[in-house]
């Protein structure tokens, strides 16, 4: 596109190649926008809370995924259109910060997109609209504040942090085991959190699965597990008091006889050669013996011929272990890498209390477990599942509740969910609206009504019927005065989600509204959209 004037001086714009641009303008590139964006929120608004569908998405290559997580829904999904993608990265972003209330926001983002088209439509300008809506997420986000509660939770006392796990867990496929996973989730967060600096290193906490078996056989390891074995079947199977040589470099007799081009005219010459080589690495064995090593992890492979020299020279080794699981091992383990062979020294040696290969199911499957560490601040979680799905499912919950209990460390505020927290928002934009004067108050009423979106998706979800439930519960809201009533999904036989025990952290609340709002915002300013045509 150019901007160029004629010879009055009048603008006009070239478009570049006109018959191969189409090109919306004004309102109805608003419109065609919002109804973009309002397509990609109703995909997700069935997934929204304990009673929420999943979806199963195939991949080009055939692979199956069934997820109920907003975030890896629309990751999944190859959509085209622009506006469709910013609705995608605004489902990343909340996954980015927060993890937890990935399907929220995109279901408050198209609930905004929709209220905004019936303002457009009574010929209200989009910037005020935009304003409007900065106006009121402003004083949601206050509002959050004020109902907010601290939360109060120890190391030894972490029953509430697993609550708050278990309210995301129980909109997920495996709320059946919700109790262990979130127990699981706590823990392991607990044990790698810096309480001083409030923060959490996630990287610290491995999650593997290995199928088979039964969700309820997960696990917390306080140590590594990578699925790799002993490289030679003899190998002992268990090692006490393990000292661990971590190498990253090649761990075999250099091998002249294969990679470069000698003459070797006599079996006796090609006795000594086949000698040398063999000494080289009975050397290199030796030099690991020598400075305590009990067993090697190494990131290279070695022959079957090392392997047996190995074997022999009782020193237990593991091969091919990649570069993040090795880094993880020499973090548990106090160990250092060893990229130089040289450089091997006994102060360099991790250590570890247990090192065992287990075997599961009637398969060759084995996994290697360290524990008992130096520094046990690393920890895997060891998902077992019927099926592949299933697992990589778990993960993904996994993730949102590890998020959920990272948060709460940070900030230990909450608000209650089923969307009470939702209808408390509305009720107080809806009264703040009044003190605004100009066009800027529907703007402001409107965001009141896409609030309410959100618990009216959760009763829709669960069967009940939206707006009659929606106005039971927000009558009883006002009339006595309780932040904590919201949509009963589970058929409890109370609103009080205190007494449900169903939680959100704070910061992801706000998170959610904020992001929302600023999205719909950027879609609303759009009024010229250039695309290549379609042929
Ligand atoms: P998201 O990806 O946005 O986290 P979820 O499918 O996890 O979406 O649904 C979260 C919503 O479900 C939140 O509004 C939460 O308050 C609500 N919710 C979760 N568990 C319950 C419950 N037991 N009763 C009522 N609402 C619940
Ligand atoms: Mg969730």
């Amino acid at each position: 596109m150019a901007l160029v004037m004629d010879e009055y001086g009048r603008p006009f714009i070239i478009l570049k190649e006109q018959e191969q641009k189409s090109r919306l303008r004004g309102l109805d590139a608003q419109k065609a926008n919002i109804s973009a964006g309002k397509a990609v929120a109703r995909i997700l608004r069935t997934s929204l809370g304990p009673k929420g569908m999943d979806k199963m998405l195939q991949s080009p290559d055939g692979d199956v995924i069934i997820s109920n997580d907003g975030a890896t829904i629309l990751e999944q999904m190859d959509v085209d259109n622009q506006i469709a993608k910013l609705m995608v990265e605004l489902s990343r972003s909340q996954d980015y910060e927060i993890g937890d209330g990935t399907t929220g926001v995109v279901v408050m983002a198209g609930a905004l997109l929709e209220q905004a088209e019936k303002l457009l439509e009574r010929g209200i300008h989009p910037i005020r609209i935009a304003e409007g809506y900065e106006m009121a997420s402003r004083i949601a986000v206050e509002h959050l504040e004020h109902i907010a509660h601290k939360f109060e939770f120890g190391v030894n006392n972490f029953e509430p942090l697993v609550q708050t796990c278990m309210t995301t867990l129980s909109s997920k496929i495996v709320n059946r085991c919700k109790r262990v996973l979130a127990e699981i989730a706590v823990k392991a967060v607990m044990a790698v959190a810096d309480f001083e600096r409030k923060d959490v290193n996630l990287d610290l906490i491995k999650v593997e699965g290995k199928v088979g078996g039964k969700l309820e056989d997960t696990e917390l390891i306080y140590g590594i597990v990578i699925d790799k074995d002993m490289s030679h079947p003899q190998m002992p199977k268990q090692i006490e008091d393990a000292k661990i040589a971590i190498l990253t470099c090649p761990f075999e007799p250099p091998k002249p006889k294969t990679k470069h081009k000698v003459d070797i005219d006599t079996v006796e010459k090609f006795q000594t050669i086949r000698l040398q080589e063999q000494k080289y690495f009975d050397d290199m064995v030796q030099k690991c013996k020598d400075v305590g090593a009990t067993l090697v992890i190494c990131q290279w492979g070695f022959d079957d011929e090392a392997n047996h020299l190995l074997m022999h020279r009782n020193l237990p080794a593991v091969r091919w272990v990649g570069g993040v699981e090795l880094e993880l091992i020499a973090i548990a383990t106090g160990g250092r890498i060893v990229p130089r062979f040289q450089e091997l020294s006994p102060e360099k040696l991790g250590r570890a209390g247990l090192v065992q290969e287990k075997s599961f199911g009637t398969t060759k499957d084995r996994m290697i477990y360290i524990e008992q560490c130096a520094n046990s601040r690393a920890v895997t979680i060891f998902i077992r599942g019927g099926n592949k799905m299933m697992i990589e499912e778990t993960k993904r919950s996994l993730h949102d509740a590890l998020c959920v209990a990272r948060n709460l460390i940070r900030n230990n505020s909450i608000v209650y969910g089923g969307g009470s927290a939702e209808i408390s928002c509305s009720i107080a934009v809806e009264a703040a609206s009044d003190n605004y004067r100009g066009v800027e108050q529907y703007a402001i009423r409107a965001f009141a009504d896409a609030l309410d979106s959100i618990p009216m998706a959760l009763a829709e979800n669960s069967g009940l019927p939206p707006i009659e439930t929606l106005s039971a519960v927000k009558s009883q809201q006002i009339k006595e005065n309780n932040p904590c009533c919201g949509i009963d999904c589970n058929d409890v036989g109370t609103n009080n989600m205190s007494e449900q025990n169903v939680f959100e952290t704070l910061i992801g609340k706000q998170q959610q509204i904020l992001l929302a709002t600023q999205v719909v915002k950027l879609i609303l300013k759009i009024d010229d959209v250039i695309t290549p045509a379609v042929y």
